[in-house]
C-alpha cells in the first residue's frame, strides 16, 4: 500500500509537468463511483495529498483518489490493466488503475485538517499530542496507523519509527512517557521525509533497520508478528524495543 510519501512522489512528478491550471480535455476510464463526465472541459486549479489520498482539485468539487492496496498510475503511458480514470490534458496525461475514487463537493479544506497530514507544511505535532492524550489505551502500533492522527503513516513508517525511538509496539500511550511520545511524533515526520528522499532514490528498502527484516540493525533477531487491534503485520527487537507498562 502506498504510504503518504508515494502520493508526495505523485504530486511531485506533476509538478515537474509545469501544467498550470489544465483543462480537462478528455476522459476515459471504467470508474462507476463518480459521475466522471462532471470532469470534462473544467480547469484543474491544484493537486493536493493528504495522507494516503491524492486530490485533484477543482472549482468547487475534488476528486479523490485513494491507491488501497494495488492502485497505480502512469503519466503519459498506459498499460493493460483496466483504466479506472483517465485525464488527458493539452499535452499530458494522467491514468490511474485499480484505486478508488470519489468526488467530494465544495472546498478541499471543508473535507481535510491538514494539520494532521505529517508530510503538509501545516502538520502540527502539538495537535498529534493532544489527540494521543484522548486514546490513552490504545498501542502505539495501532495509533501510528491512524490517519486521524498520522495521515500518511503506513506500515512501514509504523515499524522503523517504533525501532528508532526503542519503543515496543505493544505499548499503551498512557504507560509511554511524554518525552517518548513527544520523541515518536518527531521521528514520524522525520522517517516521513526519509522514506520520500530513499524512494525517490530507489533505495528504500536498502534502508529498513526492521521492516521485513531477520536481524535488527544491531543484529539481534527479529519478531515479526500481526498486533494490536488493527492487526497488522509488525516487526520488532525485543532487545532494542521497551515495553511501557
Ligand atoms: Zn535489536
Amino acid at each position: 500500500m502506498p504510504e503518504g510519501p508515494s502520493i508526495v512522489i505523485l504530486k511531485d512528478l506533476i509538478a515537474d509537468l509545469h501544467l498550470g491550471k489544465p483543462e480537462v480535455l478528455e476522459i476515459a476510464g471504467n470508474v462507476k463511483t463518480i459521475d466522471k463526465d462532471k470532469l470534462l472541459h473544467q480547469e484543474i486549479k491544484a493537486f493536493k495529498s493528504w495522507g494516503k489520498h491524492f486530490l485533484i482539485c477543482f472549482d468547487d468539487f475534488t476528486v479523490r483518489i485513494h491507491f488501497m492496496l494495488f492502485g497505480t498510475y502512469l503519466i503519459n503511458e498506459t498499460k493493460k490493466t483496466a483504466l479506472k480514470l483517465g485525464i488527458t490534458l493539452k499535452s499530458d496525461q494522467l491514468n490511474f488503475y485499480t484505486c478508488k475514487i470519489d468526488l467530494l463537493e465544495g472546498n478541499i479544506n471543508t473535507h481535510y485538517d491538514w494539520k494532521a497530514d505529517v508530510m503538509s507544511e501545516h502538520w502540527n505535532p502539538k495537535l498529534a499530542m493532544e489527540k494521543l492524550q484522548e486514546t490513552k489505551q490504545s498501542y502505539i502500533c495501532d495509533v501510528l496507523l491512524n490517519q486521524d492522527i498520522f495521515a500518511g503513516v503506513g506500515n512501514i513508517i509504523k515499524n522503523e519509527v517504533l525501532y528508532r525511538t526503542s519503543v515496543h509496539p505493544l505499548s499503551k500511550i498512557e504507560d509511554i512517557p511524554a518525552k517518548k511520545l513527544n520523541e515518536i511524533i518527531k521521528e514520524a515526520q522525520h522517517y516521513a521525509f526519509d522514506f520520500l528522499k530513499w524512494k525517490k532514490e530507489d533505495t528504500l528498502s536498502k534502508h529498513w533497520e526492521v521492516y521485513q527484516q531477520k536481524k535488527c540493525a544491531k543484529n539481534h533477531q527479529v519478531v515479526k508478528r500481526e498486533m494490536g487491534k488493527t492487526n497488522r503485520q509488525t516487526y520488532f527487537c525485543k532487545e532494542c524495543q521497551k515495553k511501557y507498562g
